[in-house]
């Protein structure tokens, strides 16, 4: 692997940062390593294997991703709940306390209320702009949070959460999911653990599942060993699409950024538009914060309709945007937290957190934003 400079621009770094180097043919992207079995010993030292997380096509992943999000080490999983899942049941045992963010990711909030309760770990949830330090207990070892998070895009004061993390000498994990590095490096604001989905915005192209969690060296060390015994790592084929992917990160991030904001814009002035939800407006409650932490205010929105019964409607009438799960692609999609996310909440539990049938979540793509605009106008004009 070539050595990147850390203080390189992270556009730099998407396309450089553990680049793969053969020095017999000089091939300039990395080649696919499939094989399941490889010499021992071999002039590396190490037993090379593709569970164990030290394959080249890995570890090419890993160090990009390192670069970064400015961590040390860095480790790839079939999925995002594979990198989430593996990391919190590496760093907590039975009889510790942890404090959740209440608006997690779904596929997070069940793996937290169904499994690590099972296995005698207590777990509290906290509503952002609510204070986590009245949340601790003598046994609370870790903190988690998801900033921005779905569907409002509501942010918390990152430094604020690493300095109670350092006060009360426990851990703080955080999705950066639908931040990304470009916009959000956490550990530079010391928080100690990022993971991510990298299903998202890291891969970038609505093709492939993945995962990644990255932070410094001793604590990538306590991960390791829990990634090896659930064995959730990547295949050599997929750590090859999402290194491919990672290259244009920063472009696609960039444009996703200028899109975003065109669009909330546009949509906090149109009249059938209730509310719009995107860190960037200063009408956002945490505009603020994110101001502070966040570079760019990042590619997701989401919108609520002066009629709610329009909303199911509008979504059968975009010609461009796709009406669909998931994010961070290249195209846009638009998707009912109602009907989808939230659909096992109760209307009277989604409406105590915020989340109406009226409201429409966006993940802004890469498309032109006067196309993009001119169809949710349509969109917005049919009957
Ligand atoms: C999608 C997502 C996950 C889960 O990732 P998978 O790749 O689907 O396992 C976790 N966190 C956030 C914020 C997500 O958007």
């Amino acid at each position: 692997m070539k050595k990147t400079d850390a203080k390189l621009k992270p556009a730099t770094l998407c396309v450089h940062a553990g680049a793969y180097h053969n020095e017999a043919t000089g091939a300039v992207t990395t080649p696919i390593f499939t094989a399941s079995s490889y010499a021992y010993p071999n002039p590396s030292g190490q037993n090379i294997y593709q569970r164990y997380s030290n394959t080249p096509n890995q570890r090419v992943v890993a160090a990009k991703l390192t670069a970064l999000e400015h961590g040390e080490d860095a480790l790839v999983f079939g999925s995002g709940m594979a990198a989430i899942t593996t990391t919190l049941f590496a760093l907590l045992k039975p009889g510790d306390h942890a404090v959740f963010q209440e608006d997690l990711y779904g596929g997070t909030y069940h793996f937290v209320e169904a499994e690590l309760t099972k296995f005698g770990i207590e777990v509290s949830f906290v509503k952002v702009g609510d204070d986590f330090a009245a949340q601790l207990r003598p046994n609370t070892k870790l903190i988690y949070v998801e900033s921005p998070s779905n569907p409002l895009l509501r942010c918390v004061d990152l430094a604020a959460v690493a300095a109670l993390g350092k006060t009360r000498g426990l851990l703080t994990v955080i999705d950066n999911t639908f931040a990304t590095p470009i916009n959000q490096t956490p550990l530079a604001l010391g928080i100690d653990v990022v993971v991510h989905s990298a299903t998202k915005y890291l891969n970038g192209h609505s093709d492939l599942n993945a995962g990644a969690v990255i932070a410094l060296n001793d604590i990538i060390a306590r991960i390791r060993p829990c990634a090896v015994n659930h064995g959730g790592m990547l295949d050599a084929h997929a750590c090859y699409m999402l290194e491919r992917g990672l290259k244009t990160l920063a472009l696609r991030v960039e444009r996703q950024n200028e899109n975003a904001s065109k669009l909330a814009v546009w949509l906090q002035k149109h009249s059938a538009v209730a509310r719009v939800n995107y860190p960037g407006l200063p009408s956002h409650a945490d505009h603020a914060v994110a101001a502070r932490q966040m570079r760019g205010f990042g590619g997701m929105l989401s919108f609520e309709l002066r009629d709610a019964a329009q909303a199911v409607a509008l979504l059968g009438r975009f010609k461009l945007a796709t009406a669909a799960l998931s994010l961070g692609g290249v195209e846009t999609l638009v998707t009912s937290p109602a009907k989808t996310s939230h659909v096992k909440l109760t209307a009277a539990e989604r409406a105590a957190i915020g989340i109406s049938d009226a409201l429409l979540r966006v993940s802004v793509g890469i498309e032109d934003a006067d196309d993009l605009i001119a169809d949710f106008e349509q969109a917005l004009a049919a009957k």
